[in-house]
């Protein structure tokens, strides 16, 4: 029959392995996260690539626009200057006409320029999209292959926990209740060990009083370290 003291610790035991298992599980959520963000980024490239190609479509129609206004000016100056008579006229048109035409040359010169950065924008879209994709098939691997890994540990956490409360019902309730309140304060150590050559606490390692010291011995009954308040046992 166990003492009050050894379903303690065997509790104890059992909530440190309890936390470790859900401290590795808590791996998933992170590695998601991680993941997500990793994505995140390159959609944003993605995104950003795509701004640039439609800004480079809007530049090359507002240039094909001026080159075709241009176009159609200089054409309308050219039917004006066959049909007049005069010559100061004629040289004058002659010159208006040569003007448009410069300026469509340059328009013309935009639109190139335009549909050469539209090119670029198009293999940069084309290499973030892959990209993206190549992000999101990794995450999609890698967080099946984290979740595989750690599948296991789940199924242990589950039997822990059925054990866990099947250990914490054959200890009386007070003496749980104690046991959990604090735990609550110190997760990993809530029962110290009394260190045995020097007499103090194992937990705040403060020196023990003569009758802490006798009460830690009893196995039946629950003792605490006057200083930080964790249970106290005395090895045998
Ligand atoms: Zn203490």
């Amino acid at each position: 029959m166990a003492t009050l003291m050894e379903e303690l610790l065997s509790l104890q035991a059992r909530d440190r392995s309890i936390r470790e298992i859900r401290s590795a599980l808590r791996a998933i959520p992170a590695r998601e996260e991680a993941l997500k963000a990793a994505i995140a980024v390159q959609s944003a490239s993605l995104a950003a690539a795509e701004e640039r190609g439609k800004a480079a479509g809007k530049a090359r129609a507002e240039a094909e626009g001026k080159v075709d206004g241009l176009r159609a000016r200089a054409a309308k100056l050219k039917a004006a200057q066959a049909s007049t008579k005069s010559n100061d006229d004629y040289r004058a048109l002659a010159k208006e006409i040569a003007n448009l035409e410069s300026l469509a040359l340059q328009a013309e010169d935009a639109v190139l320029s335009a549909m050469e950065e539209e090119e670029r924008a198009a293999a940069a879209n084309a290499e973030c999209a892959a990209a993206l994709e190549k992000e999101k098939a990794y995450a999609t691997e890698e967080l099946a292959r984290i979740t595989r890994s750690l599948e296991p540990k789940r199924t242990i956490l589950e039997a822990e926990l059925a054990e866990r409360a099947a250990a914490a019902r054959a200890i009386p309730a007070d003496a749980l209740a104690r046991y959990e309140r604090i735990s609550k304060k110190y997760p990993a150590d809530a029962i110290a060990l009394v260190e045995s050559k020097t007499g103090s606490c194992g937990g705040c390692h403060m020196k023990l009083t003569p009758s802490d010291l006798v009460e830690a011995r009893k196995l039946d009954t629950l003792s605490a370290c006057g200083y930080c308040g964790r249970l106290l046992h005395a090895a045998r």
